[in-house]
């Protein structure tokens, strides 16, 4: 636990309305985690179950006289593998309820005749998919794949579509480990079912469950996410971006959106460019309404439409904290349930969205998709009325920096695109990119996803770790609330290419990218398994064959780990910079960080340190370059 003094610098913009928060006696969520202190070496080591009414029970490690086994002769191995297997599948949950959401938003908008923003991926998808596309129109086909997407959730046979994009040799270990994902729902409630009381007590078969409850995640729900969403609301190209807390505007009436999917924060972009709201915010007093965007609905919001990206996980509160949000709107997922409280020592209204996520304290005004314009003008016109409510008690910090995003895999290949020679190469593939990692000038790719946690001072991990890989000549790619770190410490600006090994700034100039690239939110790093399954089809390998690597140095969440499981059982070699609570099963931990890669040929490595974990990284890919006589 790091006390509230170490964060990273100023470029949080966490210290001074950290002060405002102890001045206005707001308790954050670093005076909980002191509180909390110290944590339970039980649950930390993952050997506490409550999963029957004989317990709970803990296997106590430390002295010889403790009890060995649960009532029901659980060992620590069952009882940790369980435990993180339960985690896998409620995060796996979380990231394919969010795909199913965005999947019935598609089926809505063909019902409606809603415009379908990018109707060329929506005919490659169909294609995909083996839908007939001639002769359709949009809505047609945008039924029909929205009826498909649905499908994939709950289908008796069979298994997840976007397996057929994974190359040959992954899917033959997936086939050969019987974890090739079959159907999202089904994958997840069996991992509940086998970790019921007195039913699968082998780790190994524990973890190959929740492997497959992964794979479900990032290869089904979150991939239909993505992929949908784009469909629906467009597929990002790069722009500019605002980011940071300094992007609250004193005279404008400021919403934050908060939470994950896209559905909500789109109908709310139409809502705040309604000309009746903006003149209603001016009657008010107002200049007008400034929507910004906070997690992983920030990002979403930021790729798709330039809304400026508020701030991370850790900034929640203290948005509210600077006492100009007249309204914070969430939806589901991150969302911290201590906010009416800060709230309520404010103006702010917190209005929750979903009926899957209420909160006590908050205003619900529900969101209804198959009226989401209504809604959302609803929505606008409560902060609007809110504006005169604001006290003088106000405190925007100025830090606000500008960074480029937009990295959908689309938008990297057509950068791609700029320095390939069209007289002798095809255009639309990746071979520039693998020239330059072959070449060595580029030393491979990683990716840095995931939380702040309460462990780790704010940001700095993702900061350092991005710092010390761009130095050394790895192309860095980022999503959730990295992504925010990342482009709050400059390193999506133009200036960032100063950071970077010579061989890396190099291909930075030329493509215009910046040495950081933003790829999303978390249902995004779908985009990051796309863009590996297509440079690994490419190059006619695995992906574990790849010089590539994945590392998640703050996270928190169980989709965390569900990202992880899939990262990992897809070949990636993935750096956990919080310790998973599993240590308390010498042979759970040695599955997860070294038996795994016998298996599918990614493992977990545990290392809080970041510029050790961007080492361990570089050996990887070096080991990998190697291995591939580049
Ligand atoms: S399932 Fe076994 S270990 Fe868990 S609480 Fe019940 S008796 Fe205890
Ligand atoms: S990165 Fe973590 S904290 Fe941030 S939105 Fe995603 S799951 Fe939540």
């Amino acid at each position: 636990m790091q006390d509230e003094l170490s964060y990273v610098k100023d470029e949080t913009a966490i210290p001074s309305l950290l002060k405002k928060a102890k001045d206005d006696k707001i308790e954050t969520v670093w005076d909980r985690a002191l509180a909390m202190q110290p944590q339970c070496g039980f649950g930390e080591m993952g050997v506490c179950c409550t999963n029957c009414s004989m317990g709970p029970c803990r296997i106590v490690k430390i002295s010889p006289d403790g009890p060995k086994k649960g009532i029901c002769g659980a060992t620590e191995d069952t009882i940790a593998s369980r435990n993180f297997a339960r985690s896998v599948a409620a995060g796996s949950a979380a990231h394919s309820d969010h795909g199913r959401d965005i999947a019935e938003a598609l089926h809505y908008a063909a019902e409606q005749k809603r415009p379908i923003k990018d109707e060329k991926k929506l005919r490659a998808l169909a294609e995909e998919w083996g839908i007939q596309t001639e002769g359709r129109s949009v809505e047609d086909l945008a039924s029909k794949v929205a009826e498909k997407a649905l499908n994939e959730f709950g289908k008796p046979f069979g298994h997840l579509q976007f397996v057929e994009r994974a190359p040959q040799k992954r899917k033959e270990i997936w086939e050969s480990m019987d974890v090739t994902p079959r159907a999202i729902d089904r994958d997840i409630v069996e991992v509940l079912h086998s970790t019921h009381m007195g039913c699968d007590a082998d780790y190994r078969n524990i973890i190959t469950a929740a492997v497959r409850a992964a794979l479900s995640d990032g290869w089904g729900g979150s991939m239909i996410g993505t992929e949908l969403s784009d469909i629906l609301f467009g597929t990002p190209v790069p722009h500019e971006v605002e980011a940071n807390l300094g992007v609250l505007k004193k005279d404008c009436v400021n919403i934050v959106v908060h939470g994950h999917e896209p559905t909500l924060s789109e109908a709310l972009v139409l809502a705040v460019n309604d000309p009746d709201l903006i003149e209603a915010a001016k009657q008010e007093g107002a200049q007008g309404i400034n929507l910004v965007g906070m997690c992983c609905t920030g990002n979403e919001v930021a790729m798709r439409h330039g809304i400026p990206m508020a701030g991370n996980f850790f900034q929640q509160e203290l948005a509210v904290v600077t006492g100009v949000v007249e309204a914070m709107v969430v939806d589901v997922q991150c969302i911290m349930p201590s906010l009416p409280q800060v709230a309520k020592c404010y103006h702010t209204k917190l209005i929750t969205t979903s009926r899957k996520a209420k909160i006590p304290g908050a205003v619900h005004m529900e969101f209804d998709e198959k009226n989401s314009v209504e809604c959302a003008r609803k929505i606008v016109l409560e902060a609007v009325m809110n504006f005169k409510n604001r006290t003088d008690n106000v405190l925007v910090p100025e830090e606000k920096v500008t960074g480029r995003i937009g990295y959908s895999v689309e938008s990297i290949i057509r950068a791609l695109d700029g320095i390939t020679n069209t007289f002798a190469h095809q255009s639309g593939t990746v071979k520039p990119l693998v020239d330059a990692v072959k070449s060595g000038v580029l030393r491979g790719v990683a990716a840095i996803v995931g939380c702040n946690n309460h462990r780790v001072p704010a940001d700095q991990s993702h900061v350092l770790l991005a710092k010390e890989l761009i130095k050394n000549d790895v192309l860095v790619v980022t999503t959730g609330c990295g992504a925010h770190a990342c482009i709050k410490a400059g390193l999506m600006s133009e200036d960032a290419v100063k950071l970077c090994g010579k061989g890396l700034a190099t291909c930075c100039e030329l493509l215009k990218v910046p040495p950081v690239l933003h790829m999303g939110s978390c249902v995004d790093i779908s985009r990051i398994l796309q863009l590996l399954a297509i440079i690994s089809k490419y190059m006619n390998v695995d992906i574990k064959d790849l010089p590539v690597a994945a590392a998640a140095p703050e996270w928190m969440s169980e989709k965390a780990l569900s990202i992880g499981t899939y990262a990992v059982a897809s070949g990636i070699y993935v750096v956990l910079g919080v310790t998973p609570q599993i240590t308390g099963s010498e042979n759970l931990t040695k599955y997860l960080t070294s038996d795994m890669e016998n298996i599918y040929g990614g493992r977990f490595e545990i290392e809080s340190d970041p510029i050790k974990a961007a080492h361990k990284i570089l050996d990887h890919i070096e080991v990998k370059r190697k291995q591939l006589d580049i």
